[in-house]
Order: C-alpha cells, then sequence, then structure tokens
C-alpha cells in the first residue's frame, strides 16, 4: 500500500474491536512478509544526565535535584565492554543536552571507541547541525533517534519552556540535516502522554513519508515511549493499551518496510504480546542512569518496566517462534553501493 494521508487517518480512527482484528491480521503478515521472524536487540547506554533544558515530562530536566554525572572516556569504555560482555553487539548511545560538557568534541571519542566494540552504534543526543552529524558519522555513528516529543506547537512551547529545545523548529528538521549528512538509519518519534495521541500519529507520519520520499536511501524507524509515570503536578493524557496497538498496527499497514521499536517502558507482558505485529526492535537490560551498568547510584530518566535480562528475552523469543537478531549491520557493508 502506498501512504496516503486520508487512509492513514482511516487507521487511526475510532474502530470496533472486530476491525481491529482486521487490522492485526493485516499487520501480522506485513510484518513476517518484511521482517520474516526477526526481532532485534540493542542497549542504550547513558553517556550524561547533564542538562541545560527544562521539559517537564522528563527526570533529568535542570530544575530537578538529582545526582548529575557524565561519564569520563574511561568510565564509557568500562561501560561499553560490561554491555558487550552480556552479549549486545548494537548499541544506542544517550545524553541529556548540555553543550559545554557534552558536545561534539566529546563524543567523538566515544563513538570511535564504541565503533571498535559493536557492529552498530546509534544516537540519541541533543540536535546538531548538519556539520557536526557528518563529525558524528566520520566518527562511526550510523544511527540517529530524535523523537519530536510532541507535533502540536502550542504543547511543545509548554513543555519545553526554557533552554535551546524550546526551538521547535530546529529539534523538527534535525532529522533531515542528519540525513543529508549521510546518516544511514533515522528514528523518529513522539511522547505519548502530551497530547491526543491521533493528532500526534498524523504528524508524525506525514513526517516520516516526507523523509522517506526525500531521502529514500536511508532505512528509518518509529517509536513511542508512553509516560507512565509523570513528574509531580504534570497533567498527562493517559493512552489506553487499546490505543496504543492500534497505532502500531496503523505504522505497520502504512509503512510496511520501516521498524518500529518498544523500549523497557512496556512490561514484559504487552511486549511479548505485541510482537509479530508490527514490533521489531526492542531493547534489553536498560539501565537509564550514567553508569548504571556497573553498581552506579546515579539517577534514572524512567523506570524501566521490563527487567528480564537479555538470555531471558532471548528465551522467551525463541519459544514464541521468533529469532532474536544481536548483529544486524556490519560497518564493512558502508562500503558497498546500494545500486546493484
Ligand atoms: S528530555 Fe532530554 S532535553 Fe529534555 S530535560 Fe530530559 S534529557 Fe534534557
Amino acid at each position: 500500500m502506498t501512504y496516503s494521508a486520508s487512509a492513514f487517518s482511516r487507521l487511526i480512527s475510532p474502530l470496533s474491536d472486530s476491525e481491529l482484528n482486521k487490522l492485526a491480521t493485516n499487520a501480522k503478515h506485513l510484518t513476517k512478509q518484511h521482517f520474516g521472524n526477526t526481532i532485534q536487540l540493542y542497549i542504550p547506554l547513558y553517556l550524561s544526565n547533564e542538562c541545560c533544558n527544562s521539559c517537564l515530562y522528563c527526570g533529568f530536566n535542570r530544575h530537578q535535584n538529582i545526582k548529575r554525572q557524565t561519564l569520563s572516556l574511561d568510565e564509557a569504555t568500562k561501560q561499553l565492554q560490561i554491555i558487550k560482555d552480556k552479549g549486545f553487539d548494537n548499541i544506542l548511545l544517550l545524553t541529556g543536552e548540555h553543550k559545554a560538557s557534552v558536545g561534539v568534541d566529546y563524543l567523538v571519542p566515544i563513538i570511535k571507541q564504541a565503533q571498535k566494540m559493536f557492529s552498530y552504534v546509534a544516537l540519541e543526543i541533543f540536535p546538531c547541525s548538519t556539520e557536526e552529524y557528518s563529525s558524528l558519522i566520520s566518527a562511526g555513528a550510523s544511527g540517529l533517534t530524535i523523537y519530536q516529543e510532541t507535533y502540536n506547537k502550542e504543547v511543545y512551547s509548554n513543555m519545553h519552556p526554557s533552554g535551546p529545545k524550546k526551538d521547535f523548529s530546529f529539534r523538527f528538521d534535525s532529522p533531515e540535516r542528519a540525513l543529508k549528512a549521510g546518516m544511514r538509519k533515522v528514528g523518529l518519534g513522539f511522547l505519548l502522554g502530551l497530547t491526543d495521541w491521533r493528532e500526534e500519529a498524523y504528524f508524525l507520519a506525514e513526517h516520516l513519508d516526507y523523509l522517506m520520499k526525500n531521502y529514500w536511501k536511508a532505512d528509518f524507524t518509529v517509536s513511542f515511549p508512553r509516560i507512565h509515570k509523570a513528574p509531580d503536578g504534570l497533567d498527562t493524557k493517559t493512552i489506553s493499551d487499546k490505543d496504543f496497538v492500534q497505532m502500531i498496527l496503523a505504522f505497520r499497514i502504512a509503512f510496511p518496510k520501516v521498524g518500529i521499536i518498544l523500549s523497557t517502558r512496556e512490561n514484559a507482558e504487552l511486549r511479548d504480546n505485541l510482537l509479530g505485529l508490527g514490533v521489531t526492535q526492542i531493547s534489553a537490560e536498560s539501565k537509564t542512569n550514567p553508569g548504571g551498568y556497573s553498581d552506579n547510584t546515579s539517577d534514572e530518566q524512567f523506570q524501566v518496566n521490563d527487567a528480564r535480562s537479555l538470555s531471558e528475552i532471548i528465551t522467551a523469543l525463541e519459544k514464541n517462534g521468533f529469532d532474536p537478531v544481536i548483529k544486524d549491520w556490519s560497518t564493512i557493508l558502508s562500503s558497498i553501493s546500494p545500486v546493484l
């Protein structure tokens, strides 16, 4: 199916249970057709919880009285080794936004180190210029995740009262700047709970369609992190599991080749039930505080709801007929022309 805004609107409109079941059957078929039984596994490494932004929904925002920490190259290398020893080969490096202590110059040596140890290195960091993305790619980054948080400009402005993240457009254009710089894989998404999910899903689909048409050599993923426990005083719009599932089915049907990521914000039962219906990539053993893979005590960004180990997740996947994928990419492939 070729993407169309009107068809996508129908997919996310209120549906009966029997209509939802039909979507699930279709989504299951498309997932199997394009991804087989594979489920990719990755792990996040939080490098720093320093941040000069004040996002109301985030435990790292600058007004939170938490223990701040930025890992040195040595400390990051030790965390990378612990992760490698667990069996992972696909890593996501994360930071807050604090360019004075966690800028591109800080990241480049850590990416180079990670690239020596892992087949695939992706970033979830502050928005950068095209030149900065080029430096990060040259160091070894192959993927970038950058969520818009919300596509509603008024809500965005309320949620980001101060700091560089106030600039909606600079963030919105970040995926395109990364793609212009040559990023191989880009992840988009929004934070579920800030405003109406249908509105957010519609604009994410439009954003994704634009980038896919203009940067057709790149791979794309989407993800929908859900706020389960909001910071004090934040009024969140909860989304039911049924709506959450419908949104995943809608993206699978409208974008059959796009990867869909589910993080450990969701519990083990829901994660297991969504495999095969659209989800193609999950995180495992996540710690959301810098240094969290040793006995570090710095504060977390959010609570993890699936605490299973990598081997427990692999066992559960295999028991349900899936093929866990630890390594999905080798940098040697970067030199092969996509025009065959
Ligand atoms: S969401 Fe990111 S930018 Fe916002 S306060 Fe948290 S770490 Fe900083």
